[in-house]
């Protein structure tokens, strides 16, 4: 069996929201990417729609790229209380954190539904669970709470 590092992890003891870098790996040719858990609520507390984490997935795919050059791809947790990045090489969680507050904040303020990308029928496969109004509250509670760039211990980034 394989062992999952995401499965050991102890979901009762981390403290959202925060990034915490899980792992770096280097590939066969010396490529190194880095795979990072954004969490965004409190596991087994709270949960978010489906179709908030959505939109909030396909606008992270836009926005975050803009801050974080080397996004491999950055997808919502089946449990719905954050999203995995996976980047070429390798940022610090506080540069993560840094960014993702900046990209929260920018979809709390300054986004309208015609900015999100991808919600045609033809773009998504799911155009009609998208929530801008709900991907607005729950990234405004997160930037209420602050990204910590430490999972264990609030550490708070500006
Ligand atoms: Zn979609």
């Amino acid at each position: 069996m394989a062992e999952v590092e995401s499965f050991t992890l102890n979901h009762d003891i981390v403290k959202a929201p925060y990034v915490r870098l899980i792992a770096e790996e280097t590939g066969l040719k010396g490529d190194v990417i880095a795979n990072y858990d954004l969490r965004f609520v409190q596991p087994n507390q709270q949960e978010m729609p489906t179709g908030v984490i959505h939109t909030i997935e396909h606008l992270l795919a836009d926005l975050l790229r803009d801050e974080l050059p080397g996004i491999i791809d950055c997808s919502p947790f089946g449990c719905r209380t954050g999203f995995h990045l996976i980047t070429w090489g390798v940022y610090s969680s506080t540069e993560v954190a840094k960014s993702l507050t900046k990209v929260l904040t920018k979809i709390v303020n300054d986004i309208e539904w015609e900015d999100v990308q991808g919600t045609a029928r033809q773009n998504c496969g799911n155009y009609r669970d998208h929530s801008l109004v709900g991907a607005k509250e729950w990234c405004r509670q997160v930037i209420e709470q602050g990204v910590s760039d430490d999972a264990f211990k609030r550490q708070v980034v500006e």
